[in-house]
């Protein structure tokens, strides 16, 4: 260790850090490049390389950087740099404004989750200072708030361009808790043409809207089935849901509607295979409805596809990352949750993970968003001690 540098990252750092952050409207619309651009010349001065991952069009990208010795293994500090809109949210203050007032600094973005990339970037001088044994890894990644689509490419490259971390902290809002599981959604959108006719002659056309009704109850039907188990008590509600979540149908008042397509979801228990809904759907779309709908009018379609997935999150045992995180952290038991997180993409991707971040998860998106300053003191705290394990 250098003893002319603390090794202790600073709130003060993280403050500031985080109050250029937020200034970045970085909602995952938006570009993420300019943030990006500002924490690779904030590494840079603390001669840290990073590499981008960009998006074909260049709009937005991960970044992924390396403190310590090789590059092999080591430990991911993880999150994303996208916020939710604030459009049609009334806020007090200016959201790209870092605000502070009773101990919370307010802001889009402060709670979920640039409180946390604030943090982790804080620690780089301290990193910097130490001898470390272990490499720390920065994964700053884009669209998380849109399907975790942003993290996939970076993930992509580990084991090629990028090394494989050993472990990655996700640091999602968790009041610096222990989150060791969490549900995998799935989207669907499924799409249903019919025959138009006049509707006072609806046996001459194919009702669109009425057997969208149909694949619905089936759902409604799985969804009664789901709430009998499997059951995992860990979880609220303990069980596998699912939910139709969005509908648009028709032409005219007068018209049998052709067009008809709604969206669903399931967010499966850790160990429950939510495709296997999306078969039992097919099925019924192909042995039930089709045959009926295509007595009428054979150019009938259902299409039921899958729009986005993310895998449900069980941490890997083997790897030690639940008892070193429990002990960091200084708590006694972990948590499940049923929000969605990129830590099931990093544990497919062969890096196990784990979730414990500052700020309180009933605070994300929400208009007045903020995070307790005690909470980033939580998580400096937290990430001193990992640096101390680091370099042991
Ligand atoms: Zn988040």
């Amino acid at each position: 260790m250098n003893p002319s540098v603390s090794t202790a990252p600073t709130l003060g750092a993280a403050r500031e850090l985080l109050a250029r952050l937020v200034a970045f409207d970085t909602t995952s619309a938006k570009t993420n490049i300019p943030l990006i651009a500002f924490v690779e010349a904030y590494l840079a001065e603390h001669g840290v390389a990073s590499r981008r991952v960009p998006t074909p069009d260049g709009l937005k990208a991960s970044l992924f950087a390396t403190i310590g010795p090789g590059e092999a293994g080591g430990i991911a500090l993880s999150g994303h740099t996208d916020v939710v809109p604030v459009a049609s949210q009334n806020w007090d203050t200016d959201p790209f404004q870092l605000i502070e007032r009773d101990g919370k600094l307010y802001g889009r973005g402060t709670c979920d989750m640039k409180g946390y990339l604030a943090c982790c970037l804080a620690l780089v001088p301290s990193l910097k200072a130490r001898r470390l044994k272990v490499p720390f890894h920065i994964a700053f990644s884009y669209d998380e708030e849109v399907g975790c689509t942003g993290v996939r490419p970076m993930i992509g490259e580990f084991g090629k361009s990028l090394p494989v971390p050993r472990m990655v902290f996700v640091g999602e809002p968790s009041n610096m808790t222990v989150v060791d599981a969490h549900k995998g959604p799935v989207r669907w959108r499924v799409e249903l043409t019919g025959r138009a006719a006049h509707s006072s002659m609806p046996h001459y056309g194919v009702n669109a809207i009425a057997y969208a009704a149909r694949l619905i109850g089936e759902i409604l039907r799985m969804e009664e089935e789901l709430k009998a188990g499997p059951l995992n008590a860990r979880f609220d509600p303990p069980w596998t849901t699912t939910q139709v979540t969005q509908i648009e149908g028709g032409t005219a008042s007068n018209i049998v509607p052709v067009p008809c397509w709604f969206g669903w979801e399931c967010r499966a228990l850790p160990g429950f295979d939510p495709f296997t809904l999306q078969r039992r759907l097919e099925k019924f779309a192909t042995e039930k409805l089709l045959p009926e709908m295509r007595k009428l009018a054979p150019e009938s379609e259902i299409k039921i596809r899958a729009m986005n997935h993310v895998s449900a999150f069980a941490a890997d045992n083997k790897s030690g990352i639940v008892p070193l995180t429990l002990k960091l952290a200084g708590q006694n038991e972990t948590l499940a949750v049923s929000y969605c997180t990129e830590a099931g993409l990093f544990q497919d991707g062969g890096a196990p993970a784990i979730i414990c971040g500052p700020g309180d998860i009933a605070q994300a998106h929400t208009v007045n968003e903020f995070i307790r300053i005690e909470e980033l003191e939580k998580c400096l705290g937290f990430l001193g001690r990992l640096a101390d394990w680091a370099e042991a």
